[in-house]
């Protein structure tokens, strides 16, 4: 019996979650026509799974696709608020729904192949990409391939820290929302023994809002956990539990490690999204990063060149958010004062752009010279000591850290 060759595409796209659709929606904006692309994912990604805040400039294609933006945020700790004006940039808020139309949109337009099956292997012998899926059947020969599956990084980090979540969308009888306004880190939550914990509140109108409870940790908590503690930010905020509706529960775990994720594992193959190392270790913001690339690889391709983007981040950005989170876990500067200085002391435009990695060496030396020195500069050497002993001893180099997947549930009645 002879099997047939699997049909070749210029590129295959394997995930089609966050990262693919602003690939998918940028070439098609590029104009990219003339490639034969196919996406191949085991789900087709639709609807509301997950909420996107990002700060950038106002007046692009996002525009008609915003749920909300805000010119001023909020920063809160103990000691006090202070609201921040964010001009010339907004912050913003996409729900997924609206990308994924985008996404799907563009696939109709470019005439797009999409394959619904996991992706098993790929095998890169230099010249093409063979894309096997469910039970090792060679679906597809690529040119490139632009690979966002999840993947924990190839090696655990000196710090591995996990971003985790739970957030209710809130619908109020009154209006109790400042929709002029978004809190971007609340740190009057009470603190864990290790870690940041923090809420904000993203609203959307003066009686509908995404107010969420975070932490920074090592850990995720329980099912209830999450609940009591975003119920007890909800007390915080002064709302009222008995005139509020839970609308929808929105749950997530995100990476914050220093362990390298390969952006570049074979000569054909380039990881996106936070597979590619597009989640800031630091702050978990994976958004600004993953639509800069996608508009890089977009540009590329509308010049005939290969899909190949930048670094999501400088190597010098991902060295101080080594040394930020090493400072964070061995707790000699608590998390609540360390954002709070940082806003303190640099315009917000500064902080947001660093927290970016589009900031100058310059400015870099200014943020960094807002935190307090002692706890960073021993973070740093405990970097530099880390750094060597990897070399010298293959310990971390073969264990492994993954990311647990988020803990579902969550409550629909806020009372309590
Ligand atoms: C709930 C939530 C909220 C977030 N909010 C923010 C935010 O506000 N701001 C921000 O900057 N970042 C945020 N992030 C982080 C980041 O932006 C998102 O996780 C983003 O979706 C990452 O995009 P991605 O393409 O890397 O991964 P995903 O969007 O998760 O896409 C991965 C895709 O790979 C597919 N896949 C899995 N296995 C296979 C396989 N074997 N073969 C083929 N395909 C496979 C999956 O089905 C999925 O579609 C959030 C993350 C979550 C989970």
């Amino acid at each position: 019996m002879t099997t047939s060759a699997p049909p070749d595409v210029d590129l295959a796209l394997v995930g089609g979650g966050g990262a693919a659709s602003l690939v998918l929606a940028a070439l098609d904006r590029h104009g990219v026509r003339d490639l034969r692309v196919a996406v191949v994912d085991p789900v087709h990604r639709r609807g509301q799974d997950r909420t996107w805040a990002f700060w950038d400039h106002p007046g692009n294609d996002l525009d008609p696709m915003l749920a909300a933006s805000w010119q001023q945020v909020e920063v809160a700790t103990p000691a006090g608020r202070r609201v921040l004006d964010l001009a010339p940039l907004r912050y913003a808020m996409l729900r997924s729904g609206p990308v994924y139309d985008r996404a799907a949109e563009a696939e109709r337009r470019l005439d797009i192949r999409r394959i619904v099956a996991p992706v098993d292997t790929l095998h890169d012998d230099g010249g093409h990409v063979t894309v096997h899926v469910g039970g090792g059947r060679p679906a597809l020969r690529a040119s490139w391939v632009l690979d966002s599956r999840p993947r924990p990084p190839r090696r655990p980090g000196r710090t591995n820290w996990l971003q985790h979540f739970r957030g209710w969308w809130l619908e109020s009888e009154a209006p109790v929302f400042d929709p002029t306004r978004a809190v971007l880190m609340d740190f009057r939550t009470p603190q864990p023994a290790r870690g940041v914990s923090f809420g904000y509140v993203l609203p959307v109108s003066d009686r509908y809002a995404l107010v969420e409870y975070t932490e920074f940790s090592p850990d995720l908590l329980s099912d209830a956990g999450y609940d009591a503690a975003l119920a007890g930010y909800r007390d915080l905020l002064g709302l009222d539990p008995a005139r509020l509706r839970v609308r929808e529960v929105e749950n997530g775990v995100i990476p914050m490690t220093d362990g390298p994720f390969d952006a570049r594992p074979s000569p054909r193959v380039v990881r996106l999204g936070t597979a590619g190392g597009a989640t800031r270790p630091s702050t978990g913001f994976t958004f600004s990063a993953m639509r800069r690339q996608a508009e890089q690889v977009a540009a590329a391709l509308a010049a005939g060149r290969p899909p190949v983007p930048g670094p999501a981040y400088p190597r010098r950005h991902r060295w101080m958010d080594s040394v930020a989170l090493r400072a964070l876990d061995a707790g000699g500067v608590g998390g609540p004062e360390f954002f709070a200085r940082l806003f303190d002391r640099n315009p917000a435009g500064r902080v947001l752009r660093f927290l970016d990695g589009a900031t100058t060496p310059a400015e870099e030396l200014a943020v960094m010279s807002s935190t307090r020195l002692l706890p960073m500069v021993a973070a740093a050497a405990g970097d530099v000591g880390a750094r060597l002993r990897d070399r010298l001893g293959p310990a971390r180099r073969s264990a492994t850290w993954t990311v647990p997947p988020p803990v579902l549930g969550g409550r629909t009645d806020v009372d309590g």
